[in-house]
């Protein structure tokens, strides 16, 4: 029964801490700028979940998300064209 509060206890603090730190994409741009990192997604990637909303850039292309000093991400590989 311990274990089972302790569990209840800490999905509780995961989903709040998600709650606070990030959020679905804001934009409805096809990548998503990370200001903090430097770094820019595709707007499915799981990082831009994890991302705090005010961190959070709207970029329309690949082009533009370079000429503003983004990097790819190195998961959901933005600067690789999808099929
Ligand atoms: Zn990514």
């Amino acid at each position: 029964m311990k274990k089972f509060f302790a569990a209840i206890i800490s999905a509780l603090i995961l989903t709040t801490a998600v709650a606070f730190a990030g959020g679905p994409p804001q934009y409805d741009t096809p990548y998503i700028g990370n200001t903090l990192r430097g770094t820019f997604h595709y707007r499915d990637c799981v990082s831009v979940w994890e991302m705090w909303v005010e961190h959070q850039y709207p970029l329309n292309s690949v082009e533009e998300a370079y000429q503003k000093g983004f990097n790819p991400c190195k998961n959901c590989r933005p600067d690789i064209p999808r099929p």
